[in-house]
């Protein structure tokens, strides 16, 4: 119950914030504030707003959206810029960006201490985008539900097909969420794509509802609203940080994984600063404030602790995912295309 005011609270102060730096996005531009889109949770968002404001003296105007809401926007804006750096949400429209040429080159002083994983993004994106975080897909159920159920405990993609999970399973839409887009992505890579839309139309009948943003089935499952929530494994451990009645699953078949990314857009009007945030922005002590808000990634500065709380990649069996094909602007078009036709609009 304490749990559940707490996810109410959030949530709302979560959508005021939201909306306030919205509104004064257009007001700080004129006034030289760097405009951030970004997109991860808000709490870490805030963080890092509030953190790089008292490093450098510059303010911020912070938007937090999806992952596709926020390439939607950027693309939208093409003409007319109002963003100066995109920070965060799964790489894959960050990569269909680059291609597009609505974000710009940039070598950062700080690459020589990332990841290759963090480095490779960058080279797969001609410059234009870089990583700053990963982690592994996956699902969580609630242990409550699934004891009064009296079902299996999952542990496969296959299992979320049981029809006992009737209406039980919840996941985010891929036309706004990077970490649907990263499960389509997936089980196309996993199953190869006849067999994968098979499991995803199969899915679609268990599926109560395809939100918005990826982590809120996490949140929903935590909750009890539902059984299953399909999310990214470190989403799930921050419910799990919060004593909620759940499990995390890394898939028996293998899984997908992002890497988060960060662009600058082209035609900034503070470019200086939308560098400098960059460069901050990889450093160790900016990314360190992940963990502080319970946002449990693999950060991409080798010198960032990894938080103990991150899912292992080492230990989950994950597929040799395609970043460069998958963040394609005509790849990332048509499979998005082909779910709407054939999966989100299929009568249950
Ligand atoms: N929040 C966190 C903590 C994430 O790791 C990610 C993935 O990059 C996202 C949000 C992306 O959210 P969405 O699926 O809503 O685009």
């Amino acid at each position: 119950m304490k749990i559940k005011k707490n996810f109410i609270a959030a949530t709302m102060l979560a959508g005021a914030t939201t909306v306030l730096s919205f509104l004064s996005a257009g007001s700080a531009q004129a006034q030289g504030a760097l405009v951030m889109y970004c997109g991860v949770q808000e709490e870490w968002c805030r963080a890092m707003t509030t953190a790089f404001e008292r490093e450098t003296g510059i303010k911020v105007s912070m938007t937090r959206k999806s992952s596709g809401e926020i390439y939607a926007q950027v693309k939208a804006e093409g003409a007319n810029p109002r963003a100066d750096i995109w920070w965060g949400g799964t790489g894959d429209p960050h990569m269909q960006a680059a291609e597009e040429g609505l974000t710009v080159e940039y070598t950062s002083p700080k690459n020589a201490e990332l990841q290759d994983w963090a480095i490779r993004q960058w080279e797969q994106s001609k410059n234009r985008t870089i990583g700053i975080y990963s982690g592994a897909l996956g699902f969580g159920y609630n242990t409550d539900l699934i004891k009064s159920k009296g079902v299996a405990e999952p542990k496969c993609w296959a299992d979320l097909l049981n029809v006992k999970f009737k209406d039980e399973v919840q996941m985010a839409d891929p036309n706004s969420s990077g970490t649907a887009y990263t499960l389509l992505a997936t089980i196309v890579q996993l199953m190869g794509e006849e067999k994968g839309f098979e499991y995803l139309k199969a899915l679609h009948k268990n599926v109560n509802q395809y939100t918005k943003s990826g982590a809120a089935p996490a949140k929903a499952m935590a909750l009890g609203e539902t059984t299953i929530g399909i999310a990214f494994m470190h989403d799930i451990v921050t419910m799990l940080v919060d004593k909620a009645p759940i499990k995390v699953v890394a898939p028996c078949e293998g899984t997908g994984y992002e890497i988060g990314s960060m662009s600058i857009i082209k035609g900034a009007k503070n470019m200086d600063s939308a560098k400098k945030f960059y460069d901050w922005a990889l450093t160790p002590a900016a990314q360190k404030l992940g963990a502080d808000a319970k946002s449990y990634q693999v950060p991409s500065n080798k010198a960032t602790p990894v938080p103990p709380e991150a899912p292992k990649l080492s230990e989950i069996k994950l597929i040799n995912f395609d970043f460069a094909k998958y963040g394609s602007s005509d790849e990332r078009k048509r499979l998005l295309s082909k779910w709407d036709n054939e999966v989100k609009n299929l009568p249950k």
